[in-house]
């Protein structure tokens, strides 16, 4: 079956290099990268594992930056999912699938200006914002990025010191590089202190509690939004977002927010 893959051209076969578990469902994996492979921070990668009949594809979100030698993938697992199923088995040393080309639209150069840069997930979807963190350009480019991870539970907090070590060193040499601010939420375990706040993305924007904790206001002038993970925080806050005059990106058209759903 991979050999018949292969032969098509599309794709390369890769090594799993390292596994990390958060927790009994959250984990981190490494793989092997292509010489060739290119892409931009905020993008994602389409995944194969061996199945019964055939190969099963998934999208995943880059976690490492584009000059890091080897690609990083954060991960849950779904009860019953189909590809997560197999990924649960597997170990260092063994093979992925890896499609040659990388994917999507949530990258920091749809937006042509603004000051500052809000990036808004829920579980797995800081993926592509620590991509986009660990890539210098993000740091020159905004005033003030503002990093948002809601979760059900703090256990599901994962890379908080890789966050903190950013948000002390920034990856750029610019003499005035933005300032990162992390702001947590938790929907089930209550808040501790701040910046970790109780609740969804849309009570916390439609209350005030958001930009109270990022010390900025939303404003179609000053902020770019990024929104990734749970379909329905996304559609929610596009509704509230939309309520406050700001606009997605279209192709043609500049606005101040992009998505990306997760399924
Ligand atoms: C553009 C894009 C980027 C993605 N990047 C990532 C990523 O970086 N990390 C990641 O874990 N997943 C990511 N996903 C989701 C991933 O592609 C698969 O859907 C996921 O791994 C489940 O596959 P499965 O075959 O095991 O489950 P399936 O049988 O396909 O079940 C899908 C169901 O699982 C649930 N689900 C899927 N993904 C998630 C998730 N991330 N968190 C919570 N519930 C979920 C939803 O209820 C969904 O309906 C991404 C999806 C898209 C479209």
């Amino acid at each position: 079956m991979i050999d018949d893959i292969l032969a098509k051209g599309k794709s390369t076969l890769e090594t799993i290099t390292s596994m990390h578990w958060w927790t009994e469902s959250l984990l981190t994996f490494t793989t092997t990268r292509p010489p060739n492979y290119s892409f931009v921070a905020g993008q994602y990668a389409r995944l194969g594992l061996p199945g019964e009949h055939d190969a099963i594809w998934r999208a995943y979100s880059m976690v490492s930056a584009p000059h890091e030698e080897q690609l990083e993938f954060y991960g849950i697992l779904v009860p019953g999912g189909l590809f997560t199923s197999l990924l649960k088995e597997i170990k260092p040393g063994d093979r992925i699938l890896l499609e040659k080309q990388s994917f999507g639209f949530m990258t920091v150069d749809r937006f042509e200006d603004g000051d500052d840069l809000w990036m808004l997930s829920t579980g797995t979807g800081i993926g592509p914002f620590i991509s986009i963190l660990r890539d210098p350009s993000v740091w020159e480019k905004f005033r003030h990025l503002r990093l948002v991870h809601c979760v059900r539970h703090a256990t599901e907090l994962s890379y908080q010191t890789q966050l903190t070590d950013l948000a002390r060193n920034p990856p750029t040499n610019a003499p005035f590089p933005a300032t990162l601010q992390i702001i947590q939420s938790t929907t089930r375990d209550p808040a501790v202190a701040p910046p970790r706040l109780s609740g969804r993305i849309t009570t916390l924007l439609e209350n005030g509690e958001l930009e109270r904790a990022g010390g900025i206001p939303l404003t179609e002038k000053s902020s770019r939004i990024m929104l990734c993970g749970n379909p329905e925080m996304i559609e929610e806050t596009r509704r509230l977002l939309h309520q406050r005059g700001l606009r997605p990106c279209r192709r043609a058209l500049p606005g101040q927010f992009v998505t990306e759903n997760y399924w």
